[in-house]
């Protein structure tokens, strides 16, 4: 609720601060045990920091973030690393993110080593495991990160992640590196993970097709704001926000672009050192009118399940 995560920009010798990079900026949401909360945007839009701040591998600058209750802001150390276990993270890029010197089996096993104590037959046992599950084959286990293809490779950070048994993952554009086809394979293994270990998912991503069918909810992220949220549905049969009705309108298929047409944005996205007055979108949006210059709009509830911080929603 209310998180803030703000960078100070450093200028001169004397590292002055300057100012801020506000790249999140007062987000407040819920993700529910066992749901797929999509969380889409521009890159830069803040949807990185802000789930590096749900997990507390940055500080937040303001605001809390609760997991099952517990307040991860006022947690004590020991607490502090069971709720560091309940949540993992999955990275774009499984090269860069596995250690290309570590054989899979350690790779996979590493988790276990630092956080449980277990003999190295127990560790072996577990990731002979944790590879079946994610479809990966077991005999290749003393081979080097290299040796596998890109969907292999997400595989591995996949087992990983699982590893110590967590209820609640993020995958930090996960599946945005692989071709369409590898994607859907990955994808369709996440789902059989959720349903199999009860896992609950941010998946971000910054178009919407890509969280279209694993989201049961979404949540579209614009210059540090949370612009709104929504069942996956009802958010690409009417988006509310004209920022998601753009981003609707990207998706190369012939069927949604028949409703609206490929709404083409003007100007650049800008800075959020220094983001506009109002409704941060108002230079952009086709939409806007007087009151979009002066006044903020905040994130609100216009029916059950649909929230949108916009002055003039669409119809
Ligand atoms: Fe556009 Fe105004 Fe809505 Fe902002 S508040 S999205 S500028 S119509
Ligand atoms: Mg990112």
């Amino acid at each position: 609720s209310h998180l803030k995560k703000y960078f100070p920009i450093k200028t001169g010798l004397l590292n002055r601060v300057v100012g801020h990079v506000k790249a999140v900026d007062d987000v407040s949401f819920g993700i529910r045990a066992g749901e797929t909360f999509g969380l889409v945007g521009e890159s830069g839009c803040g949807k990185s920091t802000l789930a590096r701040v749900m997990l507390n591998l940055k500080k937040a600058s303001e605001g809390e973030v609760r997991f099952g209750g517990r307040s991860i802001q006022r947690a004590r150390s020991r607490e502090l690393r069971e709720l560091r276990e309940e949540m993992q993270i999955i990275f774009q890029d499984p090269f860069g993110s596995l250690n290309p010197r570590f054989l899979v089996r350690d790779l996979i096993g590493e988790p276990l080593r630092v956080h449980r104590k277990m003999t190295s037959k127990e560790i072996d046992d577990r990731v002979v495991e944790l590879m079946e599950l994610v479809g990966l084959d077991v005999s290749r286990r003393n081979r080097y990160p290299h040796e596998f293809s890109g969907g292999q490779r997400q595989r591995i950070g996949i087992a990983r992640a699982i590893a110590l048994n967590p209820s609640f993952i993020v995958a930090d554009e996960a599946v945005s590196a692989l071709d369409v086809s590898v994607q859907s394979q990955v994808l369709n293994l996440m789902m059989k993970l959720q349903k199999e270990l009860g896992l609950t998912y941010l998946f971000i991503a910054h178009g919407l097709h890509v969280v279209r069918h694993i989201s049961d909810r979404i949540g579209v992220m614009y210059l540090g704001k949370m612009v709104e949220i929504a069942r996956s549905e009802a958010l690409f049969d009417h988006p509310l926000h004209p920022y998601t009705a753009v981003l609707l309108s990207a998706i190369p298929q012939p069927s949604l672009q028949k409703k609206t047409g490929r709404i083409i944005l003007q100007g650049d996205v800008p800075s959020p050192a220094n983001p506009p007055s109002g409704c941060r979108f108002h230079p952009r949006c086709p939409s806007a009118k007087d009151r979009c210059r002066m006044e903020e709009p905040l994130l609100r509830e216009l029916a059950s399940e649909r929230q949108v911080a916009c002055h003039f929603p669409l119809e």
